[in-house]
């Protein structure tokens, strides 16, 4: 019986940290009322919250309130300490500080290196050179979280497999954990974007969403029912290698015609270039295709209707409340995201429609890091709430 209190007290603390997070500040009342507690117990939970630092009270005056206290809210305790975010994607790593709200108070980009050790030497040298220029004492780091593109165990802390690291089983997590002396978390990339837009942007709100990245490769990561959905083995989302054509061109994953030989980002260069356009990203060939070049505008369509089209399956399946596609190039009205949409619309069954937000998101080039950040974030304040 003792037992099952107890149970039940963490995950009551759980719910409001992740009420806190979804919603922002909150009243006692508002709060036991989201999660079904009483009055009483709310008040004995958010003491001990509030003991631990997790959470602190803040008042707000009401608009007309002239007379009488002002309403005391309970809101997440963004000075309890920082997070580090890494990015180990693309030639330049990024590694970003962020408060426990996800707002990125500043980034350090560093070469990446493929050598296990070195790349942690890296990190290390990235963060003592953060802390240092904001200040910031190490023992206030609550953790550092790991982004890395391809198949992880975040449980384990072992990157499986990376086709970009060229790594296989490496302990990557232990490797850095003990040349920096943080605690540190893994998490595939999109996976990482995924729990970042839940913990601090765009789909804070949302219980059932997917967010697909696009970049060299595409990405997708699920939350379903609040949570992140990673699947048995964590190989949910890996929609970039969904077949799309039997016959197409060779992948890096070994088979033929995957989605990201026809709608990467690096792949949709490689078809420009074979015929000889001279492009460098997404953005040159959207140019050329302003411009009348049927060329470019080929490729941007069938890359587009590919993705659509793979995202229609993905709808059906999961039926989120939301997709949001994010991407770092200025590729917005472009033909590329069109044929998306169009796909989209044309190949999902229509009482789907209505009920699926379409959301396109120019991200900052540190959005890949503050995902990763995230990740830190939520690990320690789920630790947190179980102790
Ligand atoms: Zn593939």
């Amino acid at each position: 019986m003792r037992q099952l209190e107890e149970y039940a007290a963490k995950s009551s603390k759980l719910s409001v940290i992740e009420s806190l997070i979804e919603s922002g500040a909150m009243s006692r009342s508002d709060l036991a009322e989201k999660i079904g507690l009483s009055r009483s117990a709310l008040t004995e939970l958010s003491r001990e919250l509030i003991e631990a630092g997790l959470v602190r009270e803040t008042s707000v005056v009401h608009d007309g309130q002239r007379q009488g206290r002002p309403s005391v809210l309970l809101a997440l305790n963004e000075n309890r300490g920082y997070v580090l975010g890494v990015s180990l994607q693309d030639e330049t790593a990024l590694l970003v500080l962020c408060d426990i709200h996800g707002n990125v108070l500043q980034n350090h980009s560093f070469e990446l290196t493929t050598r296990p050790e070195a790349c942690a030497a890296a990190i290390r040298d990235g963060m003592k050179y953060i802390l240092q220029n904001k200040g910031i004492q190490k023992k206030n780091l609550l953790g550092i979280g790991l982004a890395i593109s391809g198949f992880v165990d975040p449980h384990s802390g072992v990157c499986i497999r990376s086709n970009e690291l060229d790594w296989s089983d490496v302990p990557i997590v232990s490797v850095v954990q003990r040349v920096t002396g943080v605690p540190t978390y893994l998490e595939n990339d999109a996976n990482a974007v995924a729990t970042g837009e839940k913990l601090f942007g765009n789909t804070r709100k949302l219980r059932n969403f997917t967010i697909v990245t696009l970049s060299y490769a595409i990405g997708a990561g699920h939350y379903i029912g609040g949570r992140l959905y990673r699947g048995a083995s964590g190989g949910a989302g890996e929609i970039g290698h969904y077949t799309m054509d039997p016959n197409g061109l060779s992948c890096r994953c070994g088979k033929k015609g995957c989605l990201d030989t026809i709608s990467g980002i690096a792949a949709m260069v490689d078809l420009a270039r074979n015929q000889s356009l001279a492009v460098e990203n997404l953005q040159d060939i959207e140019r050329l295709a302003s411009v009348g070049n049927t060329a470019a505008t080929g490729i941007l369509r069938n890359a587009g209707q590919a993705l659509g089209l793979a995202v229609s399956y993905l709808i059906q399946t999961n039926n989120p409340e939301a997709v949001l596609f994010a991407f770092t190039e200025d590729i917005e009205g472009g033909i590329f995201l069109t044929a998306v949409r169009q796909a989209i619309e044309n190949n999902i069954l229509p009482r789907f429609l209505p009920s699926t937000k379409l959301l396109f998101h120019r991200a900052a080039k540190s959005f890949w890091a503050r995902g990763a950040a995230s990740i830190a974030a939520h690990e320690f304040l789920r630790t947190q709430a179980s102790l």
